[in-house]
C-alpha cells in the first residue's frame, strides 16, 4: 500500500522532464513510472497534478533565522525564527533550509551545533542544517573540533574575510587563519562557504564616503563595491589553490568580477562553486533610490546591471550553481530602521516567492529549461552540500521533497498573499507559476493555501561533501 500517488505531472526528475505518476511510500519515494503503469497500486492519498510541474521541493542554502542583528543605535533585533519562516518557505515550494551554527570564542564546534538546536528542534517545519560559523579568532585547538564537526556530520564551514559594517568587528577571520581552515577542511572533506569582501577597500570607502557627507544608504554600492570582490575572491581561491584539495563555495556573489574570478579558478580545475541571490539577479544600486529602498539591500550590496548580466550569464555557463536568499525576516519598520551606508539592516525577505520569481524569470523569461531551473533552486545544493540524492531528486528512494508548480496560477508577488512578514521586496513581480503543494518527506504540508504543517515536522539533516564534489568532477 503507498501512501500518496501524485499523478499525470510533468515530473523533473535527474533524467530529464516526463510525464509520469510519482509513488510515495512512508517517506520516501517508491516509484516513478509512466503514467497509469504503477499495476494495481492504490494509496492512502492520490494528487492530480495533470497540467502541473512536479520538481524536487526548494533548497534554500543559505538563510539567517532567529539571527541578532543590531539596528541603529545598538537595539539588537532577532529576526523571524524557523517556524515563521519555515511556514514561509513551505507556502512557497522550499523544503530544506540552511542556516548557520556560530562558534564563538570558549565553545567547541560542536557546543556551537547545540547551542543552535536550542533555537531549531521542535520548532521547524521545514527540514534543515547549520553551515558552521566562524565567529571570531579559531583557538589553538580548533582544527582538531572541526575535523571532529566534520566527521559528526556537520562539514560545511562559513568563514568571513570582512567586518562587513564599521562597528561589526569579530566576524572577519585573518588569513593565516583561514589558511589553517583550509588544510584542515582539505584533509578531513570538508567545504570552505565563503563570504568573501576585501576590508580594507570596505572600510575606507566608509572612511571616505562618511568624510565627504554621502552617507545615505543609496551609496552602498559604492563601499561594499566590484573592486572588493574582485580582490577579495582571487586572495580566497589562491589561497585554497595553495592547500590542494580545498572546495569552496562562494556565497552571495554580487559582482561580473566574482563572477570572472570563480570562471578563472574553475577553468584550472579546482573545486570552487558559485552562488547567487534571486536579489542580486533582478535588482540594482538603481532600485536604492526606490520608496523604502533599504528593502533591496543585502550585503555586499547591489551592483550595476553589467554585473546583473554576468550573474546571469554564470547560471548559464555552470559558474554561478545555487540561487539563494539570504534570507533575514523582519518587519518593514525593521528593515528600513536604518538609512545610513554604516547602519542599514542586510539580508532579504524572498525565501516564499524565490521558486515562483524564478520560475517566471528564468523558465518564461530568459528559456532555461526545467531542469535546470530545478538545478539552480534545488538540485545543485543538495549536491554541494552533501544532500543528494537524498534530497533535491524526484527519484526512487529520495525523501519524497516534492513541489507542485501549477503554472495557470499567474499573478503578482502581494505581501499580504504571502506569509513571511509585512513587506516583500517582491512586490508586483511578476509570477508565471506557483506552488500549490508541498509535501515534506511524504506528508502534504500545504495544499492550495491551506498550511497543515507542525513545527515538530522539521529534522536535523547530518552531511557527508561527496568525493566528487569535493574533487571538483560533480558539477
Ligand atoms: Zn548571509
Amino acid at each position: 500500500m503507498l501512501d500518496l500517488i501524485i499523478r499525470g505531472g510533468d515530473v523533473v526528475t535527474p533524467n530529464g522532464v516526463a510525464r509520469c505518476d510519482v509513488a510515495v511510500a512512508g517517506e520516501t519515494i517508491a516509484a516513478v513510472a509512466a503514467p497509469g503503469a504503477l499495476p494495481g497500486q492504490t494509496a492512502a492519498r492520490e494528487i492530480d497534478a495533470a497540467g502541473h510541474i512536479v520538481m524536487p521541493g526548494g533548497i534554500d542554502p543559505h538563510v539567517h533565522m532567529q539571527h541578532t542583528w543590531m539596528l541603529p543605535g545598538g537595539v539588537p533585533l532577532t529576526t523571524a525564527g524557523p517556524t515563521q519562516v519555515g511556514r514561509a518557505a513551505l507556502h512557497g515550494g522550499t523544503t530544506t533550509l540552511i542556516d548557520f551554527a556560530y562558534w564563538r570564542e570558549g565553545a567547541t564546534a560542536l557546543q556551537a551545533i547545540e547551542a543552535r538546536d536550542k533555537d531549531f528542534v521542535g520548532k521547524s517545519p521545514c527540514d534543515f542544517a547549520y553551515h558552521i560559523m566562524l565567529h571570531s579568532e579559531p583557538p589553538p585547538e580548533f582544527g582538531g573540533q572541526l575535523a571532529e564537526a566534520i566527521q559528526a556530520g556537520y562539514p560545511t564551514l562559513k568563514i568571513f574575510t570582512t567586518n562587513i559594517r564599521p562597528s561589526g568587528s569579530g566576524r572577519m577571520i585573518d588569513f593565516g587563519d583561514i589558511w589553517e581552515a583550509f588544510q584542515v577542511l582539505a584533509k578531513h572533506g570538508g567545504l570552505g562557504v565563503i563570504h568573501a569582501e576585501d576590508n580594507d577597500i570596505v572600510m575606507h570607502m566608509y572612511a571616505k564616503l562618511i568624510r565627504e557627507g554621502r552617507v545615505g544608504f543609496e551609496h552602498l554600492a559604492e563601499v561594499h563595491n566590484q573592486l572588493s570582490e574582485d580582490l577579495s575572491f582571487r586572495r580566497v581561491l589562491r589561497l585554497g589553490e595553495s592547500v590542494p584539495g580545498t572546495a569552496l563555495y562562494m556565497m552571495h556573489v554580487s559582482a561580473a568580477t566574482g563572477v570572472a574570478a570563480i570562471a578563472e579558478a574553475r577553468r584550472k580545475g579546482l573545486p570552487v562553486y558559485g552562488e547567487t541571490l534571486h536579489q542580486y539577479m533582478l535588482y540594482s544600486a538603481e532600485d536604492y533610490k526606490r520608496p523604502n529602498g533599504q528593502i533591496y539591500h543585502t550585503y555586499p550590496s547591489l551592483k550595476s546591471k553589467e554585473d546583473q548580466q554576468a550573474l546571469w550569464d554564470g547560471t548559464r555557463d555552470g559558474i554561478i550553481h545555487t540561487v539563494a536568499t539570504d534570507e533575514l525576516c523582519c518587519s518593514l519598520k525593521d528593515k528600513i530602521a536604518g538609512t545610513r551606508i554604516d547602519d542599514t539592516t542586510g539580508g532579504n525577505s524572498g525565501v516564499e516567492p524565490r521558486l515562483g520569481v524564478m520560475y517566471t524569470e528564468m523558465v518564461e523569461r530568459r528559456g532555461y529549461s526545467l531542469p535546470r531551473y530545478v538545478d539552480l533552486v534545488s538540485s545543485n545544493a543538495a549536491k554541494i552540500m552533501g544532500l543528494y540524492p537524498r534530497k533535491g531528486a524526484i527519484a526512487v528512494g529520495s525523501d519524497a521533497d516534492i513541489a507542485i508548480l501549477d503554472p495557470s496560477r499567474r499573478g503578482k508577488v502581494r505581501a499580504a498573499d504571502l506569509h513571511e512578514t509585512d513587506y516583500t521586496p517582491w512586490e508586483g513581480h511578476d509570477i508565471f507559476a506557483w506552488p500549490v503543494v508541498t509535501v515534506l518527506r511524504g506528508k502534504v504540508m500545504v495544499e492550495n493555501g491551506a498550511y497543515h504543517a507542525s513545527p515538530k515536522d522539521g529534522r536535523y539533516l547530518k552531511r557527508k561533501i561527496p568525493a566528487d564534489v569535493l574533487d571538483g568532477s560533480a558539477l
